[in-house]
């Protein structure tokens, strides 16, 4: 019975994690829900296969190309993307809402189409946001790490490294900048954010 708009009312700002590829946003934001579990990240449908390790409905929703289309005509997503020309990913809207009508300090990670495409629609679906742009310490660390992850094809590589160069023009669009030079600083620093955001005391 909570129908009255102070109860409904979000604690904070909806947080959105994003940065060039291969930065470390996803290594970031695990270390963050490990040391805080009580931050909810928003789980994203992808049409990409999954990586060994994977599960669906804990890293992604896997989706076939179909399924995607089917929930993006439903109007289902806050927002849609095709990173690096080869998958599609999407934030789905309703359990953002949820999660934030209730409180929770909710995050999502995103690519910065995704994350420009959020604060877009933000008004006219009463989202309030706090943009996170993670940056990497160089962009030669920066091309270290594509070429390190291993799992890529040598053209996903390139297309990657493509992408990042734009991509790190983009910092000034955002609210906060946090360095990744060290990946338990900069999750700490992104705690500090959101316990600041949520009014939790640390
Ligand atoms: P990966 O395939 O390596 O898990 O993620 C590739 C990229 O897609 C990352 O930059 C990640 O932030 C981005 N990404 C993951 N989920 C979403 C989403 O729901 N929307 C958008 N726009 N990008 C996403």
């Amino acid at each position: 019975a909570t129908n009255n708009d102070a109860a409904n009312k979000p604690k904070g700002r909806l947080v959105i994690l994003t940065g060039p590829a291969g930065v470390g946003k996803g290594t970031v934001e695990n270390a963050l829900r490990k040391a805080h579990p009580e931050v909810w990240v928003s789980v994203s449908a992808t049409t990409r296969k999954p990586r060994p390790g994977e599960v669906n409905g804990v890293n992604y929703w896997f989706l076939d190309d179909h399924q995607f289309s089917a929930k993006e005509n439903a109007g289902e997503f806050l927002e849609t993307a095709t990173v690096h020309g080869l998958a599609r990913y999407g934030t789905l809207l309703k359990p953002v809402q949820e999660h934030l009508a209730e409180g929770t300090p909710t995050v999502l990670e995103i690519d910065l189409q995704g994350a420009r495409r959020v604060k877009q629609r933000a008004k006219e679906l009463g989202l309030e946001i706090v943009s996170v742009f993670i940056a990497p310490p160089s962009f030669d660390e920066l091309v270290r790490r594509l070429k390190g992850r291993g799992t890529e094809t040598p053209e996903e590589v390139a297309k990657r490294l493509e992408t990042a160069q734009v991509e790190l023009a983009a910092e000034n669009e955002f609210d906060v900048t946090i360095v990744n030079d060290n990946v338990n600083r900069a999750a700490d620093e992104l705690w500090s954010i959101i316990a600041n955001e949520y009014g939790i005391s640390e």
